[in-house]
């Protein structure tokens, strides 16, 4: 039979040959190198191990990312455009079109309809073998064409009408490739492997040794009350069915992976990720801490002269920490709490806690503007406890830069405060005790241990308490920060008023140019936000100069403030405090204002291409409105046309001012990998799993973590290291 096209169907034969394909494989187990199959040289070895296949058991871990289905051939009538399907019929005709693109065209029927299978890159030979009357079988995707539903480029090959070609017994399963391994290959392989685990599955019993070696491969190490109340199959038969389903399986049940085999496997993948980051956090607590066992006489001080009370959400989460501070071991502790919760206050307060016991702290935001406004605020309420606070940034240089590093180093300062100048190589602490880093929802495990790392002095590690500028849901959140303690500060301060936010086209400036103009006239104060242009900094400073040079035209009458990055912190300081004081009746700024000033007469915010920004930064900037007693509004303004999910984004945003909610939907919009911006870190990759999808899984999985470190954390090992293989690295860095 000819073979008319490099993907042609016949490359999948393999699966009916298992026993020719292990014939002179004896002596091969699931734990020998892939090197061992037939038909794996060093340089296939090598390509494999780029997508961490090393060992035969690692091809059965290399799961689909999706299915086709080659195992019925479908009528032509009854196909709906984007089915994948495997049709057969006979060639009416075949021509070559010219036009803009020579192609060749082929029409065949099967006397349900009739199809057009076209090709842009062609052979004269490919004509000849599609010439009228031949009968092919084809699998491709199908479209919509301009006379008959088509397929481009589909695989074929030529049948013969009066024999019987069989189909496919299982579904094909797609599988991620890399250089150099394409499907067939990893078909062949990955079937080989199966058939090594069915010659072995006589010696896997439920008592089967961890030290047994290949028999307990697959052996299921989730207790069995477990996968019994999720209703979840045993491994083994997930991980065949995941490479061999039966024909009747629906394809939408295996692609959105609500069949119970696939979420056996994301349950497990789950467990491995869990119990990665839960032995790290183990190992994190054993190291010594110093534990500050003081009366909290300052922290008191500062309380009492703070205007206003704490919530009792601030009070559960500072009680949470003073306990973990009184334990000689290092709190890893992650504080979520909505935009205006109060965290500031939470971590001054134990700092000063960390100060009373002699010990100094750092508390490090992730930008300078920031950094600057916590500096105020803490140099603010230490002072007159006569606490030194120093302030360190890349921006201190030269001799001031000298004089903090020697406070530090000295201790002469208890308090430092920065971005992440503050942990470069020479700045050396007498007597760190606590870090808090702000605003780092961004920060993957890595670099939480780096800094803790840094943090370590002879032989003692500092506590670390982590406030995320945005909550996220709890279920990404305990994935996420497995090897964290959570805290919620799930209440704002008494008195905040809700926040209007509308939603406009940018046609309609004229009528936010009325609202402001009114708002001003009533004395209040507005933010005029000008966001991102692709990422370039300059281009959104530019972007400000001209939005406030407009606006200067239009109200000559009203005071026009201007920030953003490429402004002088002392001049950007002067512009602050002008607004603050009711100076500027209007500040355009860049996002940042994000993390900006605290102005309760400011009662209207104006962000021009919203669509551009998260729903988590929207809502940053929006929460810096509504902090008076004015009724307040956010206007953001898009620039049509918005796409389906523009719009449900901003809804989003409009519908409600609970950050908790609003991250729900932004991870349901967006993904948790854009959520957390940790994509590019990687860890939270998953095979099968899927955070947003998988999340009811997850407290389950988590409380399965436990105890399997608590009571078997032999089976923990095992599981992590036969999905990670040697891999497993997450417990060191
Ligand atoms: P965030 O959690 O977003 O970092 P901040 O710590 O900046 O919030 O606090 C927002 C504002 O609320 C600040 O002006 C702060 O002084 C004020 N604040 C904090 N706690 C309380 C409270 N318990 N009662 C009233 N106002 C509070
Ligand atoms: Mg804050």
């Amino acid at each position: 039979m000819p073979l008319n096209n490099a993907q042609d169907l016949s490359s999948r034969q393999h699966v009916k040959m298992p026993h020719d394909l292990s014939s002179g494989q004896e002596g091969i187990s699931l734990l020998s190198p892939v090197r061992n199959l037939n038909g794996v040289g060093e340089r296939v070895a090598d390509r494999l191990s780029r997508l961490g296949i090393t060992t035969i058991k690692d091809l059965l871990f290399h799961l689909p990312m999706r299915y086709q289905d080659r195992t019925h051939i479908l009528p032509i009538g009854s196909l709906k455009i984007g089915d994948e399907a495997v049709i057969q019929g006979e060639v009416l005709l075949t021509e070559v079109r010219f036009g803009r693109r020579r192609m060749l065209l082929s029409r065949i029927s099967d006397g349900t309809g009739s199809l057009t299978l076209r090709f842009f890159h062609f052979t004269a030979r490919q004509k000849e073998n599609l010439a009228r009357g031949t009968w092919i079988r084809c699998f491709g995707e199908v479209r919509k064409g301009s006379a008959t539903l088509e397929m481009i480029h589909p695989e074929y090959r030529r049948i013969d009408k009066e024999t019987v070609v069989e189909v496919d017994e299982y579904l094909t399963p797609v599988y991620p490739t890399t250089e150099g391994v394409r499907q067939p290959i990893l078909r062949t392989l990955i079937s080989k492997a199966l058939d090594i685990l069915g010659s072995e599955l006589a010696g896997n019993s439920i008592n089967a040794d961890i030290a047994a070696g290949d028999g307990a491969v697959l052996q299921d190490w989730i207790p069995p009350k477990v996968l019994e109340s999720l209703d979840l199959p045993l491994l083994e038969q997930a991980i065949r069915f995941a490479h061999r389903p039966s024909p009747e399986t629906s394809i939408s049940s295996l692609q959105d992976n609500s069949h119970p085999m696939l979420r056996r496997l994301a349950f497990e993948e789950l467990l491995v990720h869990q119990l990665c980051f839960k032995q790290l956090r183990r190992k994190t607590q054993r190291h010594t801490a110093p534990s500050f066992n003081v009366q909290g006489k300052l922290m008191k001080k500062f309380l009492e002269q703070l205007p206003f009370a704490l919530t009792p959400a601030q009070r559960k989460v500072i009680g949470d920490i003073i306990n973990d501070f009184a334990v000689n071991h290092p709190m890893q502790r992650l504080v979520q709490g909505d935009v205006g919760s109060g965290k500031t206050v939470v971590a001054a307060a134990t700092v000063l806690h960390a100060v009373e016991a002699g010990y100094q702290a750092v508390v490090m935001a992730p930008t300078e503007i920031l950094a600057e406004q916590h500096y105020r605020n803490f140099a603010t309420w230490l002072k007159p406890l006569n606490i030194e606070v120093a302030w360190l940034t890349g921006k201190s240089k030269g001799k001031a830069r000298r004089e903090i590093l020697e406070s530090l180093v000295s201790g002469h300062a208890a308090v430092a405060i920065g971005t992440h100048a503050l942990f470069q190589d020479d700045v050396e602490f007498a007597k760190l005790g606590y870090v808090v880093i702000d605003e780092q929802h961004r920060f993957g495990v890595h670099q939480r241990l780096i800094l803790r790392e840094k943090g370590k002095h002879q032989g003692c590690y500092p506590h670390q308490l982590i406030m995320t500028a945005t909550p996220i849901p709890r279920t990404l959140a305990m994935t996420a920060y497995a090897d964290l303690d959570i805290s919620v500060i799930n209440e704002l301060p008494p008195g905040r008023q809700a926040v209007t936010t509308v939603i406009v086209p940018d046609m309609r400036r004229d009528e936010v140019l009325q609202r402001v103009r009114q708002v001003c006239g009533n004395g209040r104060q507005i933010y005029w936000v000008c966001t991102l242009i692709e990422e370039s900094e300059s281009l959104q400073c530019q972007a400000a100069i001209d939005t406030a040079d407009q606006l200067r035209q239009d109200f000559p009458e009203l005071n026009i403030g201007l920030v953003h990055g490429r402004i002088k912190t002392q001049e950007k300081e002067c512009v602050m405090s002008a607004f603050k004081e009711g100076r500027i009746d209007l500040l355009v700024a860049t996002t940042v204002v994000e993390v900006g000033v605290d102005v309760p007469n400011a009662s209207l915010m104006v962000v021009e291409n919203a669509e551009r920004l998260g729903l988590a930064q929207l809502h940053q900037l929006r929460g810096r409105i509504g902090r008076g007693s004015e009724k307040s509004t956010c206007v953001l303004m898009y620039h049509p046309p918005l796409s389906v999910q523009g719009k449900a984004r901003l809804a989003a945003l409009r519908d409600t001012s609970d950050g908790f909610e609003i991250a729900r939907r932004d991870m349901e919009l967006r993904g948790p990998g854009e959520i957390l911006g940790t994509r590019q870190t990687g860890m939270l990759e998953f095979r099968v799993a899927d955070l947003l999808r998988d999340q009811d899984l997850i407290p389950q999985v988590s409380n399965t973590a436990d105890l399997l470190l608590a009571r078997f954390p032999e089976r923990a090992k095992v599981i992590v290291r036969r999905w990670l293989g040697n891999a497993a690295q997450y417990g060191s860095v």
